[in-house]
């Protein structure tokens, strides 16, 4: 697996052969995920099949930020729980239960693998607090007027992630506008509260609220002990969050906390980055209402590596649908063939399939092997067990019969106009249009947002 830290792929051994620890930064609950947020759990899912497929036990750890995550990666600007709870006029705990449920049911319908252990940084503040106090004793932190700040200078290195020194890192940084602050790239371990802050605890310190990166370094080493293996993020996170999750560790501790940093790049849409103002941060909901499956997603994440940026369109995740629909048929050919498969060759299959995921978890060579078994003359059900298997970790359901695929146009066109209708709230439109769907032999399921329509 290629490592961020080593800046090479290294081979895979774990500390402890019969489990496998790992921490994934998870999601700031703060609205729906976006397609590109889920490409980084589509990536999880696979490392931890991958790995499962390999024979390890995996004890994985992945935090729910709901508290600390200011709106840039560093010290600046607001607690973005704090901005949605205003944008909604709700608690920000509400804020936070809403989006984790969200969240949660994304995985579920990209049939994403979960971790063991799915952690709230509010029910791990004590631990937050100790760690610090750790920092403190080591002499790695101090304290100002606005919060508990960890000093960089007492590192030996500093970045550790990064291919860059300090000095090129504080060159090209913008003016430190903080005096307090020791060092421009000193970052707050816990900050203390202004009194309209909603979020806020008892510490040693005041009342306050922690930083974004203590919360993983505390939940990390609380599930996992001090050294684990694998630390997963997205490439975003190198520069700053995982800069400062290793600075806080060697702080307390005087190790790096993990072994293997693994990093998956961005979605990026029409080439450009994903952005709210530019109206191009789709949800699967928006996908789904487009006829596009979560599933139909998974599968055009697979087209590329995730150490590869990957290109959004609808154009793209469309032929994706195509494809996956293609394998699902492929899958019932062997599975309804009477011939008898080549011993041989299902052997060479599982050894280039294993290969593949074995090399930095490539799926797009994996997805070549699968293509091969589909497109084998001899029809046999060992290729079909041969496919689930292998789907096993790619986790696309292919023996899952996707009734949409037998829509006849004429029943889309009808959809289509329903959730016209519907948008519209044009109800005597949208019940005309049921009635008209049913009447041609479909049962209507409707949903909150959509609607389920199937053959009788
Ligand atoms: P957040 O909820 O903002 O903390 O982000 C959750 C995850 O989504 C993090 O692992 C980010 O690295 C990842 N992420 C954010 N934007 C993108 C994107 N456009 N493409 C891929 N991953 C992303
Ligand atoms: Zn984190």
């Amino acid at each position: 697996m290629y490592n961020t830290l080593t800046h090479q792929k290294d081979e895979f051994k774990p500390i402890n052969e019969s489990e496998v620890r790992i921490y994934t930064c998870g999601p700031t609950v703060y609205n729906y995920a976006h397609i590109g947020n889920l490409r980084a759990y589509i990536f999880m899912d696979t490392l931890r099949r991958t790995l499962k497929y390999n024979g390890y036990e995996l004890k994985h750890v992945m935090n729910i930020t709901d508290v600390g995550h200011l709106e840039s990666d560093a010290d600046e600007g607001e607690d973005k729980m704090l901005k949605a709870s205003k944008r909604e006029k709700k608690d920000p705990y509400e804020i936070a239960e809403y989006y984790t449920k969200c969240f949660i049911r994304d995985l579920d319908r990209l049939n994403i693998d979960k971790p063991e252990v799915i952690c709230k940084a509010t029910d791990n503040i004590k631990e937050m607090i100790s760690y610090v106090e750790e920092i403190l004793k080591n002499g790695y932190a101090y304290e100002t007027s606005k919060g508990i700040y960890f000093d960089i200078s007492k590192l030996d290195k500093y970045p550790e992630l990064s291919n860059r020194n300090i000095e090129d890192q504080i060159a090209g940084a913008r003016v430190d506008v903080d005096p307090e602050k020791r060092n421009p790239y000193d970052f707050a371990l816990f900050i203390k509260a202004p009194k309209e802050h909603i979020m806020k605890w008892e510490t040693p310190w005041g009342l306050c609220y922690p930083g974004w990166h203590i919360e993983c370094s505390a939940m990390s080493r609380k599930y996992l002990g001090e050294i684990f293996d694998i630390h997963t993020g997205g490439v975003d996170h190198i520069p700053t969050h995982h800069e400062n999750e290793i600075a806080q560790c060697k702080g307390a501790t005087g190790k790096i906390p993990a072994h293997y940093w693994m990093h998956c790049e961005f979605i990026t849409v029409d080439n450009g980055k994903m952005s709210k103002s530019l109206g191009n941060t789709y949800t699967l909901d928006d996908l789904e209402k487009r006829n596009i499956s979560p599933l139909d997603y998974k599968m055009f994440c697979y087209s590329s590596h995730y150490r590869n940026k990957l290109n959004f369109t609808f154009e793209n995740v469309e032929g994706a649908k195509i494809a996956l629909n293609r394998l699902k048929e492929g899958f019932q050919r062997h599975l309804n063939g009477e011939e008898k498969a080549n011993p041989l060759e299902i052997l060479d299959y599982k050894n280039k399939f294993l290969d593949a995921i074995n090399d930095d978890l490539n799926i797009p060579m994996a997805m070549g092997i699968v293509w091969e078994v589909i497109k084998n003359p001899v029809k046999s059900k060992e290729y079909a067990e041969l496919l689930l298997e292998f789907d096993q970790v790619l986790g696309l359901e292919i023996d899952k019969i996707n009734k949409n695929i037998e829509l006849p146009q004429e029943i889309i066109d009808l959809i289509n106009l329903r959730k016209e209708a519907r948008n519209n709230k044009n109800w005597a439109e949208s019940d005309k249009l049921r009635d008209e769907i049913i009447s041609k032999g479909y049962t209507v399921k409707d949903t909150k947002d959509d609607m389920i329509v199937e053959k009788n």
